[in-house]
């Protein structure tokens, strides 16, 4: 694995992680915030890992033209579109800070709040995560579905996944290298946070507009990451045939006792309606339980393949201060595995 810290380097006190995805016009706000926020918070003792998740306009164009600008700024460049969750890994694996900051490209999440959140973080807390207050310009249907996903989630799973927070946070390096070691393909990273335990605090905000361009995570994906946070982290699901089952049974216990009586009571129901709701009723529930299985399976299936998460096609960061040799060097392209 490249990037890691060689004896000579120093840990910076600080890494940022920012998952861009076509945000060619928050990105220049974005970097004069960010570095407004981080130099007020730590001085110069940072890095920005800007990860392009296969960006289609001009991100990589910007990120690679910041870099060289600046040598604090690190451009990771994936080989495809990844999604979110996987870019943002991608980005944790190569941190070299001893905090670790994420926040999303469209300023959604304020980059100012970088220093109270570090004084809140202190030296008691792993984890310091944005819980939202209010989510401004969002829609309903969203902030509806988040909550109940949450609520239905805390339900299911053995420990506790705060409601209404994003993957915005600020976390020890020992939580990141936890992250680290997790092999596993479908990535909830803040349901892996939580997983991860340590001392955790929430951080009250009040989230903002997007500042440019359109949200990537339409109904599809958001029922995507919905799903992978349950197979994730609960096995409840697969329980449900069980249940049904037994509400079933006991069911067709009652209705037959009343059929037979009725039989011997000499009034013999006419069923044609009541058998095919019946059998439509039983075939919709037995498929659904099939899709719950194959939920599972499919997602057995494609980590059984052991493949790399990602795809990084280059990292360009500058050379360590001591050594004066150009800035600008892309290292050589590399696949990152994290179970190697
Ligand atoms: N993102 C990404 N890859 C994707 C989709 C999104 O890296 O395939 C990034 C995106 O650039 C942003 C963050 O993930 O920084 C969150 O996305 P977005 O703001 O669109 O989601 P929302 O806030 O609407 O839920
Ligand atoms: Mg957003």
């Amino acid at each position: 694995m490249s990037g890691g810290v060689s004896s000579v380097e120093r840990a910076p006190q600080l890494s940022v992680v920012v998952p861009c995805y076509n945000e060619q016009g928050v990105l220049p706000e974005l970097r004069s915030r960010l570095i407004a926020a981080c130099e007020e918070a730590v001085g110069s003792d940072f890095e920005v890992i800007f990860v392009d998740d296969g960006s289609t306009d001009r991100t990589r164009v910007l990120l690679r033209e910041f870099q060289s600008e600046d040598s604090r700024l690190v451009a990771l460049v994936l080989a495809r579109n990844h999604g979110h969750q996987l870019a943002l890994s991608a980005g944790l694996s190569i941190v070299r800070g001893e905090k670790i900051f994420v926040l999303d490209a469209d300023l959604q999440d304020p980059p100012e709040l970088l220093k109270p959140m570090l004084d809140l973080m202190g030296e008691r807390y792993d984890v310091v995560y944005g819980q939202r207050l209010s989510r401004k310009q969002e829609t309903v249907f969203k902030t509806r579905t988040a909550h109940y996903f949450y609520r239905i989630l805390n339900r299911i799973v053995s420990f506790d996944i705060p409601a209404d927070t994003g993957d915005f946070r600020l976390m020890s390096r020992r939580v990141v290298d936890v992250l680290n070691d997790m092999p596993e393909a479908h990535r909830f990273v803040r349901g892996m946070v939580s997983w991860a335990g340590f001392a955790q605090v929430p951080f009250p905000y009040d989230r903002d507009e997007r500042f440019a361009g359109e949200t990537k995570y339409p109904f599809r994906q958001m029922l995507r990451l919905a799903l992978d946070a349950i197979t994730a982290f609960s096995t409840v699901p697969l329980k449900f045939a069980t249940a049904i089952g037994f509400v079933f049974a006991a069911f067709a216990g009652v209705f037959g006792i009343y059929t037979v009586s009725a039989y011997f009571a000499g009034h013999t129901v006419e069923g044609w309606a009541t058998l095919s709701v019946l059998i439509l009723l039983l075939g919709g529930v037995q498929l659904i339980v099939l899709g719950v299985f194959g939920e599972y399976i499919g997602r057995l299936y494609m980590q059984s393949k052991g493949r790399p998460l990602y795809i990084i096609e280059s990292i360009y960061r500058s050379a360590p201060k001591k050594v004066s040799r150009a800035l600008n060097e892309a290292e050589t392209p590399e696949t990152f595995d994290e179970q190697a």
